[in-house]
């Protein structure tokens, strides 16, 4: 009998709302993402497991997709109370083995990244303080497997491959069960939103990284080449089982290449900056969607630039673009 893949809906207090935590039963117990450090999401869990006849306390690995608070957040305390081994991409046990530091180095990335762009100093500070707010709703517990791209996981019954889908954040990783066609895929793709092509800071990178990381142009790579898989069901990290993943990734391209042709029309002979931009295309934006709308317009103006369309200039710490 194939092993039973179950998704348990956590409550988060993100924007997002649920999380899934996947229950893995093979001759392994195993959980795929656990949600934020909260008091409701570990109630929510527990219930979910008894649900099922189980406890956290049976749990044997536990495997995490990316390093979002709503994944990993609940991590160590399950791992305090299980002893499970925790299993992750080369990219996030990197992320995960520095700790609070790697939360402040990110952090300290989108600030360069918003001063860079035109965003205001209050805006900024508000932003600041709220990422500063959000660090207790992680964890940081270390790594006992490292998967590396391709690499194969076996759970008794069910064996996992782990691929490597940068750009959503650098450390997404989808889990392949080739037998039964189905993938737990975090993130990367959702049928309800697209994913936001987050700018964050490559994993080891110093913080005031050159290049700077493109992540819609990656993100789209790892599309494609999850497009080419073959997926019966797609587990995601919110909302509902993705059946049809070869149409819901064009869907997502096709989306990308519209609001990029959106974007286009919002440059013009004089130079403007990322911030200015997107305060056009979404004029009564909450301050907490600053950021994930600069990694938008961001990602569109990396792909204008590529085709020729766009010039990107830098000048007195302040990076602004035109039309070509
Ligand atoms: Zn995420």
């Amino acid at each position: 009998m194939a092993a039973r893949l179950t998704p348990i809906p956590l409550p988060t207090p993100f924007r997002i709302g649920d999380v899934n935590c996947v229950v893995i039963e093979a001759d392994v117990l195993a959980l795929v993402d656990v949600g934020p450090n909260d008091p409701p999401t570990l109630a929510a869990l527990e219930q979910g497991l008894a649900g099922l006849g189980r406890r956290i306390e049976d749990v044997e690995l536990l495997l995490l997709t990316h390093q979002h608070y709503d994944h990993v957040g609940l991590a160590q305390q399950i791992v305090d109370r299980s002893g499970a081994r925790v299993v992750a991409g080369r990219a996030l046990s990197g992320f995960l083995a520095r700790g609070e530091q790697s939360l402040e180095d990110d952090d300290a990335f989108a600030e360069l990244q918003m001063h860079l762009h035109g965003v205001d100093e209050l805006t900024i500070r508000t932003l600041r303080d709220r990422a500063r707010a959000r660090h207790p709703l992680g964890s940081s517990p270390a790594a006992d497997i490292v998967l590396d791209d391709d690499d194969s996981l076996d759970l008794g019954g069910l064996v996992l491959r782990a691929l490597h889908r940068p750009g959503h954040s650098p450390t997404d990783t989808v889990f392949l069960d080739e037998q039964q066609g189905r993938a737990i895929v975090g993130d990367h793709l959702l049928r309800h939103i697209s994913s936001n092509p987050v700018l964050h800071l490559p994993i080891g990178a110093p913080v005031a990284v050159q290049p700077r990381p493109r992540t819609l142009v990656t993100y789209l790579d790892s599309l494609r080449a999850t497009a080419a898989l073959d997926i019966v069901e797609a587990y995601p990290g919110h909302g509902s089982l993705v059946t049809d993943h070869r149409a819901l990734v064009q869907k997502r391209i096709d989306g990308h290449e519209e609001r990029k042709e959106r974007i286009l029309g919002h440059l013009a002979a004089e130079p403007t900056t990322v911030r200015a931009i997107g305060q056009e295309l979404w004029p009564k934006l909450p301050v907490d969607q600053v950021y994930l709308a600069l990694s938008e317009v961001v990602g569109h103006l990396d792909m204008l630039v590529d085709e020729g369309r766009a010039i990107e200039l830098e000048s007195a710490g302040l990076v602004q673009y035109t039309r070509a």
